[in-house]
């Protein structure tokens, strides 16, 4: 684990058995793809990969599936972090919308991955909701519904009136089947496997130090001496860049996660829902297959290397507060895990996916914002195909160089 980006006790990588370890490498190997990174984004990239028949490696410097991927709430939801009418500073209205049906795609490939390869990652459908509790904001979410409703998507308005939660909406966009979650961890380890059969090979603690591009293509050093000679290298690390790029990709804050112990029954929660509040920095909520309840938010400003305990405790009991005054008809909360991880976000709320414009060789898969599953899938589909020579047209919303040249 990267302690520097990720602190407390994550829930899955606890709660969860390891399903396998990858060994170290010990020679000096070749291959066409090298993926550095064996978070859920790197091992989304190797299964796509691995399925157009790509020779490709994933090197990881820790445990796979340790870093940001043991933290991550796994919302998995079409929409973006902002509102249409607020996305539209950053970029068009079309090409918000555009990114919202990225989304829809992104999991429905999931959904696809999941009825070819069996669920063995506790994944379901899920119906989303974002909402406030503040009058002053109807009109705002009234907008993003319009605006979604006239565009084709699923969503039906709430209110006072119809409201079927245990907490005040003044307004809410509720989306039948916007969304989905896992367990991010085994749904990790589930497409590594896939991806092995189809011959991805995985290293694990195996941290690389060095890369030399040549007229060949890229080297890279490893830790125990070995390297790997490949075409391409793609950056998989997460927040973690520095050692591939000078380029700074976006604004890094802290944001804090609790898990309770598993809940008898969830009174006040219609459907279970993934939940998003409308606040700035916004609360997020979802339950697991296990029937816990995972809260998030509180975010601050992301600040190398210091980390304080007592601040986060701080955030901790804000969120159990919250979530105790939202769910008053569940008795028994009890929080059982508290962690926090780095988080970028980007203006227009996207990643960053393609080639890097100086380097044809250093190919980028960063998931930032708060969508940063939809975009590994995303990414792991149109890099596959461009690697192969089939370019698309969506890959310009995540164009590397797109705020700065
Ligand atoms: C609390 C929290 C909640 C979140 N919630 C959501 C959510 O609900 N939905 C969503 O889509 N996203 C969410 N995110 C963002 C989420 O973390 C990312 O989408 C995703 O988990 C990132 O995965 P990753 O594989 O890119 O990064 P990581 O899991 O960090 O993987 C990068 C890997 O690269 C490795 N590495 C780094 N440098 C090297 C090197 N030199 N050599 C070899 N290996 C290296 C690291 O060890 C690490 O394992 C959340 C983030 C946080 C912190």
């Amino acid at each position: 684990m990267s302690l520097q980006y990720v602190q407390g006790k994550p829930m899955f990588t606890n709660t969860d058995k390891v399903p396998k370890q990858y060994n170290y490498l010990t020679k000096n190997i070749e291959t066409d793809v090298i993926i550095v990174g064996g978070g859920v984004t790197g091992s989304i990239l190797g299964y796509y990969f691995s399925k157009h028949n790509i020779n490709t490696v994933i090197l990881e410097k820790n445990r796979i599936a340790h870093c940001s991927t043991a933290v991550t709430t796994s919302l998995l939801q079409y929409e973006l972090d902002d509102k249409l009418n607020n996305l539209i500073e950053a970029t068009t209205m079309k090409d918000a919308i555009r990114s919202y049906r990225l989304g829809i795609e992104a999991l429905s490939e999931i959904d696809n991955f999941i009825k070819e390869y069996e669920n063995s990652c506790d994944y379901s459908v899920k119906d989303t909701l974002l909402y406030t509790s503040k009058k002053i904001e109807i009109k705002e979410i009234y907008e993003e519904y319009r605006l979604r409703s006239e565009n084709g998507f699923d969503v039906a308005f709430i209110d006072e009136e119809n409201n079927p939660f245990s907490f005040d909406v003044k307004a809410g966009v509720y989306c039948n089947n916007g969304g989905a979650q896992f367990d991010p961890y085994k749904y990790t380890h589930q497409l590594l496997g896939v991806a092995c059969e189809n011959g991805l090979r995985v290293y694990e603690n195996t941290e690389v130090l060095k890369v030399n591009y040549d007229n060949n293509g890229v080297m890279v050093e490893t830790s125990y001496g070995y390297s790997v000679r490949g075409k391409i290298i793609i950056v998989a690390t997460g927040y973690n860049t520095e050692l591939f790029t000078k380029r700074n990709f976006g604004t890094k804050t802290t944001t804090f996660n609790i898990a309770t112990k598993p809940i008898n029954n969830f009174s006040g929660w219609h459907n279970r829902v993934l939940i998003r509040d409308n606040g700035d920095p916004y609360n997020y909520l979802r339950t697991t297959g296990d029937n816990r309840i995972i809260m998030g938010g509180e975010d601050i400003n992301f600040v190398p290397d210091i980390f304080n305990e007592k601040a986060a405790m701080e955030k901790y009991n804000i969120l159990e507060q919250r979530l105790k005054s939202m769910f008053k008809d569940i008795p028994d909360i009890e929080v059982e895990y508290k962690y926090c991880g780095a988080f970028a976000s980007t203006k227009d709320n996207l990643g960053f996916l393609g080639p890097d414009p100086d380097n044809s060789k250093l190919w980028y898969c960063l998931g930032y914002g708060a969508n940063g599953i939809l975009f590994a899938i995303l990414g792991g589909k149109m890099l596959s195909n461009l690697y192969l020579g089939i370019p698309n047209e969506d890959l310009k919303l995540f164009k590397i160089d797109r705020f700065y040249n």
